[in-house]
């Protein structure tokens, strides 16, 4: 028996879906990528625990995604099984100023949700279009604030199914990453806000936000910034200093917005991307000293450095 034919056996619950043969373009912000050999949507625990035994028992390649936001997907897809968490998994429940949180939940539903019932801590993340999960694996930020600062505790799910707690401090957040990649998923997180008024909590909210679409390029497909800021200094500037705004390679092209963004402005590929990506490596590299590294996450490529 192939693993194809016994995967429909795991999904049985009205809120979650399986699809064979599922384009991964549509489910990125880059608009970029082939086919997953199996797509799921995942709405329970007991289903999501039994893909991790799954996982084990095939030995199957599984891939988590969440908004796809801050995501590369190669051109000849991913062969296994990508998995978004929905329903029960994507759940929001307050106790007071503490937060319970799935790891599905949208960034920008819950930085609505708290400004409204006068929270702050998660103002910053209205302009970034990920999951609470996608924002633990990275530690996402912006405006010095960064989503580990908020967090009390992390749910994750090992390969055997089961979940397990782990402190702030054993998350090992650190700038645009976190120790949460080893496990087989992350399912959800406590957050600890600061109660305040929920008027100005709004208004920092909308200035964030409103700031964010003015220096940022958000109309176009793109993934966030490609690259980590060094030390110090800002990838964006370094992009702009080596003459690169508005560079293009195929369909995708250097955002003349912000350097640090790379834009699928004509049906680019993961190669247009790659290339690009090499190419500003090189530029920079020559012109100001400094080694850039990505930040955006590769998913179906071989072991290729970019
Ligand atoms: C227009 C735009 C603006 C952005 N602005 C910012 C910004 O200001 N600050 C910032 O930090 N980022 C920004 N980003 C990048 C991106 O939105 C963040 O990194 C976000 O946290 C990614 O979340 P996601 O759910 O889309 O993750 P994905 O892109 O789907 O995945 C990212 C990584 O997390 C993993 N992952 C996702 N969910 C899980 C899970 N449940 N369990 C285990 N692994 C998981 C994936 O496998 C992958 O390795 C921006 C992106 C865009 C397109």
């Amino acid at each position: 028996m192939d693993w194809k034919d016994a995967l429909p056996e795991i999904v049985t619950q009205p809120g979650s879906r399986l699809r064979f043969g599922e384009p991964l373009a549509k489910h990125t912000h880059f608009g970029i990528g082939g086919e997953a050999t199996a797509y799921i949507e995942v709405s329970t625990r007991n289903e999501l625990s039994a893909l991790a035994h799954f996982h084990r028992q095939w030995d199957v390649p599984i891939a988590m995604i969440g908004r796809g936001s801050n995501l590369l997907v190669s051109d000849s897809g991913f062969k296994g099984i990508s998995i978004r968490l929905v329903g029960a998994l994507a759940k929001l429940e307050m106790e007071g100023n503490v937060v319970s949180v799935g790891a599905g939940l949208s960034l920008p539903k819950l930085s609505k949700t708290m400004s409204r019932e006068g929270l702050s801590g998660v103002e910053f993340a209205l302009g970034i279009p990920g999951t609470v999960g996608g924002a633990l694996i990275m530690n996402a930020g912006a405006w010095g604030s960064s989503f580990g600062d908020v967090v009390r505790n992390v749910t994750v799910m090992d390969d055997t199914g089961s979940l397990i707690t782990l402190t702030h401090d054993e998350a090992r957040f650190e700038y645009r990453c976190s120790g949460l990649d080893t496990y087989f998923c992350v399912t959800g997180a406590t957050l600890e806000l600061e109660p305040g008024d929920a008027a100005i909590i709004t208004a920092r909210m909308q200035a964030f936000y409103k700031q964010k679409v003015e220096t940022q390029p958000f109309a176009e497909e793109n993934a966030g910034c490609m690259f980590k800021n060094p030390p110090g200094d800002s990838a964006g500037r370094l992009i702009d200093i080596s003459g690169l705004k508005g560079y293009r390679m195929g369909g995708a092209e250097v955002s003349t917005v912000h350097g640090n963004f790379i834009l699928n402005i004509d049906n680019a590929t993961a190669e247009d991307v790659l290339e690009l990506v090499a190419y500003i490596q090189d530029q920079v590299r020559e012109k100001t000293g400094v080694s850039l590294q990505t930040e955006v996450k590769r998913l179906g490529f071989d072991c290729r450095n970019i």
